[in-house]
């Protein structure tokens, strides 16, 4: 037998020649560390924990995305995601503007639309089939070069798996030829732990605090974070961000190896490292002295990002997902991962939804009931 349909082997050997020092936890779907703007740079030990991702232990059987990427009838887009299209739809309607982050880091801050949509997709393994169908609802309800997909080829924990490594270049395939940004969506502490120390992906959250307690402070600039290690710097921060820069810039030169794209750049992963809740991915790249060691221009959690737009995630499962009529006006970064909008989990959350409401109101009914009570009593 010849190819067997794999487009590009060689390219997607690119990220797995280094799989034997690359088996650290899997990523079972759960996103940690930054999610929240108002902590996002309160301080090392301040990352928000775990985050709450709905269903996300179940894979979905969604007939409707088991062949998103092929002969779409125009009337099946709406049936894909049919909550993403409904919001893109009604935000759209609003006057509202969808950018990708290539065209918004570009732009004139000050000139930008009042009414902002900055789309992210952050792509892992979960998202590849879907990602497909959202794809397919942007391209016919949006301008071009309306989303940036920043996608998971080359995670540490998945290098051992070539199947997932095409899925993800077929993917970029696809968005490349669509003429859609694609970046990479990264964990450079999954990097660096994997290549230099491999016996801290062991370690225990506790340990790490032991190991570092206090030693660590960030200090917030318009233009980055730097942080200092006083009066210890056990992890050595400075060899780390010099680790840093040699790992993504090979990383980078593979991305571009395997994809013909260039990185400019990342959208930082939460990764389940207990070190990412020491040193989050996301302020290790904003530190101003690894922007300007020039490997990348930006991680999208970048302070001159978060200071200009909202964070709207679907990592926190809100409600705005299926009532978009709650957004209020704005500019905003939305983070959208396309596993989250499809049927089988807005089923969920709207089950869900309707469940939490029916609870509040029988409690408001005993309530009312209680309290009529306690009237009669007087
Ligand atoms: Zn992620």
């Amino acid at each position: 037998m010849a190819c067997d349909g794999l487009q590009s082997p060689t390219a997607a050997e690119e990220f797995t020649h280094v799989a034997e020092v690359a088996q650290l936890a899997d990523d079972d779907g759960a996103e940690l560390g930054p999610a929240v703007p108002t902590v996002l740079h309160a301080g090392a030990d301040s990352r928000p924990g775990g985050r709450h991702h709905v269903g996300a232990e179940v894979e979905p059987a969604d007939p409707t995305i088991a062949d998103p990427s092929h002969h779409l009838g125009a009337g099946r887009v709406e049936q894909l995601l049919p909550a993403y299209y409904d919001f893109v739809r009604a935000l759209n309607a609003r006057g509202f503007v969808f950018m990708d982050f290539d065209g918004f880091w570009h732009a004139d801050k000050a000139q930008l639309p009042a009414k902002l949509i900055v789309v992210r997709h952050d792509v892992h393994q979960r998202d590849i089939a879907p990602a497909y169908a959202m794809r397919a609802v942007e391209h016919a309800l949006l301008a071009e070069r309306s989303a940036t997909y920043f996608v998971m080829l080359g995670f540490p924990p998945e290098l051992g798996n070539t199947d997932v490594q095409q899925q993800y270049l077929d993917l970029i395939t696809k968005l490349k030829a669509d003429g859609v940004d694609v970046q990479p969506h990264i964990s450079p502490n999954d990097l660096y732990v994997s290549q230099y120390q491999p016996s801290w992906g062991k370690k225990s959250l506790e340990q790490l605090h032991r190991m570092t307690d206090g030693d660590y402070t960030i200090e917030q600039y318009d233009d980055g974070v730097e942080i200092t290690s006083v009066p210890h710097d056990p992890l050595d921060i400075r060899m780390i961000n010099a680790r840093f820069v040699e790992l993504l810039t090979s990383y980078n030169q593979r991305w571009t190896a395997a994809t013909g794209l260039t990185v400019r750049s990342y959208a930082s992963h939460g990764s389940h490292l207990a070190l990412n809740l020491i040193l989050n991915n996301a302020t290790m790249l904003d530190q101003r002295e690894l922007i300007a060691a020039g490997v990348y221009e930006f991680d999208t959690y970048n302070t001159r990002v978060m200071n200009t737009l909202q964070y709207l995630s679907d990592n926190d499962e809100l409600s705005w997902m299926d009532h978009p009529e709650q957004v209020a006006d704005g500019q905003y970064q939305l983070l959208a991962h396309p596993r989250s909008w499809t049927p089988t989990l807005t089923a969920q959350r709207l089950a869900a939804a309707t469940a939490a409401a029916e609870a509040a109101e029988a409690a408001a009914g005993d309530a009312q009931a209680s309290g009529g009570a306690s009237t009669r009593q007087q």
